[in-house]
């Protein structure tokens, strides 16, 4: 019996050390569903008790059901059948049907329509559960953002139709976006969305790429105004998978093969327009990918785990030169490396939908406050307030998402290849999942968004000075003594990216894209520095194993505070030098890559 939530002591951790209550709150706006469904949480800990049961029965059936599948639905695959139809790989369909029946698939979607309700941050917590048991499964379950989207900006019929099905697990559904020349640029999407004589709507051309693309309802970003070129032609239509919807072709791909990914052509598919028209990749296609990019972070997060837990059970059992390998430095070194990176991903994952919840609680608020405004005599400066606070999150979440999709990503693929390393030959022999693991991995800094767009994001909170406020913010939290000589190092890091920002100002946009990287990686890792102090002041009682004289299982324990302040110590300790490093290099003002790019690189090779 396995249970992937119960047997993870950071998970456990930060389910406690984090304030859900607040986020109970926001969610349930004060709890006042209560009083409509019997079913909603009626005060904070009723909340909390539902999150933690609902994550328990999905660790469980992660653990029992879906991680002993994961291993043939990778060998599996998806079929395309001669009449058009997929059929998913067998322990993909069987897992999806338990999860319907476990009724986790409307995890964030409004109690009206059968929902969760929950926090995005548990959310998350569940993302990272199913991942660590089959990543290519998660592809599937973490798409609820499209019945997200269609619960924010669709009409009231539309999220009748669809809404109660999705919750109950009855349809999946499939983000319908990347074309042949439209990847990273979402701009130039091609696919034409036009009207008949009575207003109705029709999809005609061709999308690649898409995950779940057999789903029964697809979201697609379409040219509706075929005479305005970029972002604001776009719009954003449902359809349901009917006769006009043709999957021509199944990718052959390296990795995440229980995820089914279509090129998909729309022959003069009927469809209804969501929102409002031009809005479909500014507000609509946005919203929906920021969700996703989370998602992706806990997809990254729920294969680090896995490739991790691999790799210290066999550094522990593997014998060379007369002693486990986790004797030797070096292998003991990497294994500590990758657990400390896992957690550092964690935290800043766990951050960020915490933030993202907060921030979707003022925007409710926001809401509430412009229908009463005038009505309610409440002064001006609450008011004004509540919109500083509201335009403040938005930003930390629009810096964090970003922040939080590459990093994880990143941090996943180094992971699951490090497992690889201390498995040696046989862990690049399918015997052992790190090969699959690794695999999965690989597509994590690609989908939702390259890496580098990330960065593209992410890079403009740190020059416009969000990651400096943020900063300042989590500098004020109570820290226990025993990190104050860490937190001076972070604080001089915090100066340092400060020179580092200012330099890169005056050199203008381009420099800006040339470091963005390196800006980005400094403020993470200060940001990911302070949340791991934060951890290890911790009120949390909770005691983890620990070893003596070598020896683990020994039944001795220390305090979880203990245990991240040692972990923080190694973390920031290590990355005081890089920091510096890469404060060093932006200041440098190095141009060659600009001034040197055809004679560094060569001509292009002659076919
Ligand atoms: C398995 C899989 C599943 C997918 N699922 C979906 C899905 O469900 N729905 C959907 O709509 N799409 C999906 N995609 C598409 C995916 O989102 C795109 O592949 C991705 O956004 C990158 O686009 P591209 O492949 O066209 O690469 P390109 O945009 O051609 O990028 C190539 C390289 O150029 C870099 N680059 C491009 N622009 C910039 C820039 N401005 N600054 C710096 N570097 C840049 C990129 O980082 C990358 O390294 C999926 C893709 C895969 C492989």
């Amino acid at each position: 019996m396995a249970n992937f939530y119960r047997d993870n002591d950071d998970i456990q951790f930060l389910f406690r050390h984090t304030d859900l209550g607040e986020l109970a709150a926001v969610c349930e706006e004060q709890f006042k569903f209560s009083n409509e469904y019997d079913y909603a949480p009626a005060n904070a800990e009723e909340a909390i008790h539902n999150y933690d049961m609902v994550l328990d029965s999905l660790g469980q059936l992660s653990g029992d059901f879906i991680a002993p599948r994961a291993e043939d639905v990778d060998r599996q695959g998806n079929i395309l059948n001669e009449d058009g139809s997929v059929t998913y790989a067998k322990g993909i369909s069987e897992s999806l049907e338990k999860l319907g029946q476990a009724e986790v698939m409307g995890f964030t979607l409004p109690h009206r329509f059968g929902g969760l309700n929950f926090p995005n941050l548990v959310y998350s917590m569940a993302i990272e559960i199913v991942s660590r048991a089959d990543a290519s499964l998660m592809n599937i379950f973490g798409l609820q953002g499209i019945a997200e989207t269609i619960s924010a900006f669709a009409t009231e019929e539309i999220k009748k139709k669809y809404l109660h099905d999705f919750s109950a697990g009855k349809v999946t559904g499939a983000m319908v976006l990347t074309e042949p020349d439209a990847g990273s640029d979402l701009q130039s999407v091609k696919l034409r969305a036009f009207q008949d004589d009575g207003g109705n709507w029709f999809l005609h051309g061709v999308k690649r790429f898409i995950t779940n693309g057999c789903g029964d309802v697809l979201l697609v970003l379409a040219r509706s105004e075929p005479d305005r070129s970029g972002g604001l032609g776009l719009s954003l239509f449902v359809c349901d998978r009917g006769p006009a919807v043709h999957i021509r072709r199944l990718e052959d791909k390296l990795g995440i093969h229980g995820s089914p990914t279509c090129e998909i052509f729309f022959d003069n598919t009927p469809c209804e327009i969501i929102g409002e028209r031009q809005r479909g990749l500014v507000t609509y296609v946005m919203a929906l990918m920021n969700g996703a990019r989370i998602g992706i972070a806990a997809q990254s997060t729920g294969i680090a785990e896995a490739a991790f837990r691999l790799a210290r059970d066999y550094a522990a059992s593997r014998r060379q030169f007369g002693v486990a390998i986790e004797k030797l430095p070096a292998v003991r070194d990497m294994l500590i490396d990758m657990k400390i990176a896992l957690e550092a991903g964690r935290a800043l994952l766990y951050e960020t939908s915490r933030v993202v919840d907060i921030e979707i609680g003022y925007a409710k608020r926001l809401e509430a406050d412009s229908r009463l405004r005038g009505n309610d005599g409440r002064d001006k400066a609450e008011a004004k307030q509540l919109k500083n606070e509201s335009r403040k999150y938005k930003r930390y979440a629009a810096m964090l998402t970003p922040m939080s999709k590459y990093y994880c990503s990143e941090m996943c693929n180094t992971v699951a290849y490090d497992s690889i390393q201390v498995l040696g030959g046989s862990g690049y022999m399918r015997d052992y999942a790190c090969e699959r693991h690794a695999r999965d991995a690989r597509i994590t800094t690609i989908y939702e968004g390259t890496s580098q767009l990330q960065i593209v994001a992410a890079v403009r909170g740190v020059c416009s000075g969000t990651a400096e406020k943020f900063i300042a913010e989590l500098v004020q939290q109570q820290f226990q003594p025993e990190v104050k000589d860490l937190l001076d190092k972070l604080v001089e890091g915090a100066e340092q990216l400060k020179k580092s920002v200012a330099f890169v100002k005056d050199n203008g946009n381009e420099y800006m894209d040339l470091y963005g990287r390196a800006l980005v990686d400094i403020a993470i890792d200060l940001i990911t520095g302070f949340l791991l102090c934060g951890q290890a002041s911790t009120k949390v009682d909770m005691e983890v194993a620990a070893a003596e004289d070598g020896v683990t299982d020994n039944g001795k324990t220390i305090p979880m505070r203990q245990r991240k302040a040692m972990l923080a110590r190694r973390y920031i300790t290590k990355n005081a030098p890089k920091i510096a490093a890469l404060a060093e290099l932006i200041c440098a003002g190095d141009k060659s890559t600009f001034t040197d790019y055809e004679t560094l690189i060569g001509p292009v090779p002659a076919e």
